[in-house]
């Protein structure tokens, strides 16, 4: 299927099967802001608690909080996210569109890299089993051409993003030709910084009223309680605060559903290490958090590490983990070594100390920081991308087929552990599936339902990825068993009922994920 075609089938998924829809809709919406619905909100629970079970419980020198999205306005300028919390955006006259100039840069530059892929490719075919990838692509004069492109551009926008200037941010797009892919027009504005944050008054009277900022990130309301957590908690370094919650960013280029929103849901995790030790921490994070990621599941070569080229304002050493969306491998989460500069510019603006006494050596220090945050949402989005799956089912009728779509999500996180559906809605059969209903609603999550074929109840929970269906029929009333259907395989097992308790209570261990 094109990834074009794939994306926007998950799209009318996400909103024909309750788990997203745009925000306020009957008013058309509001660009880049979605709502959660029935299912969507069951699914976001659900790993954001696998997250936060990892993190805090997996961990017993991480602990959580739940900072407040307002706080005081010199906390931005102390980030620095006030004077360098801006994306370079450009304009073209012809379509009125915006963009991100690093963005249409990058663009340029993967399509130079994609030139080069495909090159190979071909030579590959052409040269068989004694080809020698790595030799063609440092020998092959039109490769090393591209290769050499690749190189200069990426490095004059490094120099350009950190010594903001972007009079030669819009040069790089003149000297590379980049139009416009609406207009297809080079007519371009100049680049300015534009800042991401949201502001907003508090106070009621204008007079006293003072400009605060919707939280960008959720990291800030961590570092300010260093201190009161460390002290409250006894904690000693090495040790983590995790902490999930909205954020907010201006996005200057909102698409992508909910990849890119301007209302966002971080979880964020910054770890505080002792000076000199954060090349051994940050490669362990880095390994940690690809492991949570891989132990749901879904194909590995999903999963890659990339890291940063221009480091952010606060960085030491970044990487993203990105993950094969729809449209591409793109960010996921980022993992970054932030060394002293949260703690120490925040104890250089409040005029507090921010340092951590050592018992053992007697000295006090700034604290390093180990950080990785995730986006929740984009989170959801690559479960959702990973199992959405269309399938060749065979029917009732011989050799015929159907088509079935199936969200092949960890049983654990599914909105929706266990439907159960009376075969049919009479005969005493709704009153004994009530009961089993009643029993399991105590195990985890349940669905009921009675209405319609039982063929396309089962199609429904697949859509929503229900790992186990419970079919009662005319056998149940005499020897109380039941079918269990397994949403993955659709085989059918007939067991007694007590058993379909130890076995979902077994499936939905959450030992299964963590261990
Ligand atoms: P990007 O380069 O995609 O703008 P970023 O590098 O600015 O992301 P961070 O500031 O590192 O992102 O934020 C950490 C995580 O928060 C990201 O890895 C991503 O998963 C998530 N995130 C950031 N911005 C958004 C957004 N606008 N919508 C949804 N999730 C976001």
């Amino acid at each position: 299927m094109a990834e074009r075609d794939l994306f926007k089938e998950i799209i009318s998924h996400c909103k024909e099967y309750g788990f997203i829809f745009p925000s306020s809709e009957i008013y058309d919406g509001l660009s880049a802001v979605y709502d959660y619905g029935q299912n969507g909100v069951e699914l976001k629970n659900n790993i954001r608690e696998y997250w936060w079970r990892s993190m805090t419980q997996l961990h017993e020198n991480i602990v959580g909080i739940d900072a407040a999205i307002f706080m005081h306005p010199t906390t931005w300028k102390a980030s620095g996210h006030v004077d360098a919390f801006n994306d370079p955006l450009i304009d073209n006259k012809d379509s009125k569109k915006r963009y991100r100039a690093d963005t249409l840069i990058e663009d340029y530059v993967a399509k130079l890299e994609s030139k080069i892929d495909k090159e190979v490719e071909k030579a590959k075919k052409k040269f068989g089993e004694s080809f020698d990838e790595s030799l063609y692509r440092t020998t092959n004069p039109r490769c090393v051409e591209t290769q050499r492109k690749v190189d200069e551009v990426n490095a004059r926008m490094k120099r350009a993003l950190e010594q903001n200037d972007m009079a030669e941010m819009k040069q790089i797009i003149v000297d590379c030709e980049i139009v416009d892919p609406v207009s297809g027009t080079r007519n371009w504005t100049d680049v300015r910084q534009f800042n991401l944050m949201f502001a907003t008054q508090l106070g009621a009277v204008s007079e006293e009223a003072g400009t605060i900022f919707l939280r960008p990130e959720t990291a800030q309301g961590i570092f300010v309680n260093f201190l009161n957590v460390q002290k409250t908690g006894r904690m000693k370094i090495p040790f983590g605060i995790a902490q999930t919650g909205k954020a907010f960013r201006n996005e200057i280029v909102a698409r992508q559903f909910i990849f890119r929103m301007r209302e966002f849901e971080q979880m964020e995790m910054q770890f505080f290490i002792k000076p000199g030790t954060e090349e051994g921490w940050y490669q362990q994070w880095k390994e940690t958090r690809m492991q949570w990621h891989k132990r749901l599941g879904f194909p590995e070569t999903m999963y890659r590490f990339h890291d940063h080229l221009k480091l952010a304002h606060y960085a030491k050493a970044a990487c993203d983990i990105e993950f094969q969306f729809p449209f591409g491998f793109k960010e996921l989460e980022g993992i970054h070594s932030r060394g002293d500069f949260d703690l120490g510019n925040h104890e250089q603006y409040s005029g507090k100390k921010l340092q951590y006494f050592d018992p053992e050596s007697g000295e006090s220090y700034v604290p390093y920081v180990i950080e990785t945050s995730i986006g929740l949402d984009r989170m959801f989005l690559a479960m959702i991308s990973a199992s959405y799956t269309v399938e060749k089912v065979p029917t009732s009728v011989e050799g015929e087929e159907a088509t079935r779509v199936v969200l092949k999500i960890p049983a654990l996180l599914a909105p929706v552990k266990v439907a159960v559906l009376p075969l049919v809605a009479k005969d005493g059969l709704p009153e004994k599936a009530k009961e089993i209903f009643n029993r399991m609603k105590f195990v985890c999550r349940c669905f009921y339902e009675e209405k319609d074929t039982i063929g396309r109840r089962y199609r429904r929970q697949d859509a929503i990825g229900t790992p186990y269906a419970l079919t009662i029929d005319h056998q149940t009333l005499q020897d109380n068993t039941v079918t269990i259907r397994y949403r993955d395989t659709m085989k059918q097992e007939r067991i007694s009922v007590e058993r379909v308790e130890a076995i979902v209570k077994e499936k939905l261990d959450w030992k299964n994920l963590l261990a």
